[in-house]
């Protein structure tokens, strides 16, 4: 069995596609796997000017894993295969600026363990030829990566402990609470952004959050 190789954004991997005119291949038919975290969140909601209300069954989608109630991005239910809501009719992302952190790491994923986590190419990911050498951070074009990469490990670790603990749960007015205090706390309550993208003020902001939802 071929071993996956283990990266860090200090590596170079063939990801940059001289082939990808559009083919949009990668926007459809994902039905709600592109999972938002409050990161997403906040980058959506100050780009678009809307709250998570507006955007909420518009280009939002909700749906329960294992137990846990998590935000996606929506896949048009009129086209078939369901098309992203921000995917334009020339293939191109409407909101490729301010994208979610799926969308950036693609074809990357990530390889969780119980310290932090690496980077791997999906095998089969996008299989367009062509395909040229570059360094996972500019890949990403996240700004302070360090504190994202912090960040996706924290948030990631939360909702593994959540899901763990909601699907033994028998009181199902417990998981409907704990789900409605989740939403609230860490998607609906708007985020400070000061730039472009989620910066400083809301890695603060969001373990604000973090210790105010361990208290409880
Ligand atoms: S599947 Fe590959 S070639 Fe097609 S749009 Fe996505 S990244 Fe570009
Ligand atoms: S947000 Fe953009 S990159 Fe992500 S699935 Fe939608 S169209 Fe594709």
């Amino acid at each position: 069995m071929e071993t996956i190789r283990e990266l860090s954004s200090k590596d170079l991997a063939k990801l940059s596609c001289s082939a990808c005119n559009g083919c949009g291949e990668c926007c459809v038919g994902m039905g709600d796997t592109i999972h938002l975290d409050p990161w997403d969140l906040a980058a959506l909601t100050r780009g678009l000017g809307a709250d998570f209300t507006d955007l909420l069954e518009e280009v939002i989608g909700l749906h329960v894993e294992r137990g846990l109630i998590l935000p996606h991005l929506l896949m048009r239910e009129e086209t078939t295969p369901g098309r992203c809501a921000f995917l334009d009719t020339e293939n191109r992302c409407g909101i490729h600026g301010f994208r979610p952190g799926l969308c950036r790491l693609f074809p990357l994923g990530r390889n969780y363990t119980e310290q932090g986590f690496s980077y791997f190419v999906v095998e089969g990911g996008c299989d367009k030829p062509g395909k040229s050498k570059i360094r996972i951070e500019k890949w990403l074009g996240i700004p302070d990566l360090s504190s994202y990469e912090r960040f996706t490990f924290i948030w990631h670790s939360l909702v593994r402990a959540l899901q763990a603990r909601l699907e033994q749960e028998p009181d199902a007015s417990y998981v409907r609470d704990l789900n409605r205090f989740f939403l609230g706390l860490f998607y609906e309550k708007a985020y400070p952004v000061e730039d472009a993208l989620p910066g400083k003020a809301f890695y603060e902001e969001f373990y604000k959050r973090l210790e105010q939802f361990k208290s409880l």
